[in-house]
């Protein structure tokens, strides 16, 4: 499963995921990309239902909950990191097949941490695992945004299998 390059992102793409995730800083932004084969085509981004608490721009952010959020330890954050809001998840699967593009990756950002799945992370990647193929979509690479260095983004791609994560080859045209 694992080539040299499991998945080829166009420079445009990855410079809107780093956008995505600096847009919503201190909180998590998520989504989905797909595409064709191991190229990625498009990106859904997908309302993170922790991070907006129904607000639609991060300017609406409640000012002492940002704060709150950046006082909590990574393990504190890691556990509110970020869920996905379903109706959309489902809009933009429907919206795929209609395209004919394939589900390729969940993408979400770590505004202080570093680009690896947290504990959280894996577990929910876990509890997913099933779902996918319940839904006649192959397993995803998850690929996370890191701000960590705010000025260097870090940008990576894992694998997510029966609880064992593996670097999935990221390439960039
Ligand atoms: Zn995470």
């Amino acid at each position: 499963m694992t080539a040299v390059s499991d998945l080829v992102i166009p420079q445009p793409i990855l410079d809107e995921l780093v956008a995505h995730a600096r847009s919503l800083d201190p909180y998590e932004c998520c989504g989905f990309l797909a595409g064709t084969g191991n190229r990625v085509s498009k990106v859904y981004q997908i309302k993170n239902i922790v991070g907006l608490e129904g607000a639609a721009e991060a300017a609406s952010f409640d000012e002492a909950k940002v704060r709150r959020l950046s006082s909590l330890s990574p393990e504190e954050r890691a556990e509110i990191a970020f869920i996905m809001d379903a109706q959309e998840m489902f809009q933009a699967v429907k919206d795929m097949r209609k395209q004919g593009l394939t589900l390729q990756v969940v993408y979400h950002s770590h505004p202080h941490d570093p680009a690896r799945p947290s504990v959280t992370d894996i577990k929910v990647a876990n509890d997913w695992e099933e779902n996918w193929s319940r839904l006649n979509l192959t397993l995803p690479v998850y690929l996370l945004i890191s701000l960590m260095d705010k000025s260097k983004p870090d940008i990576k791609a894992y694998w997510i299998k029966g609880g064992t994560v593996s670097p999935a080859g990221l390439a960039s045209v």
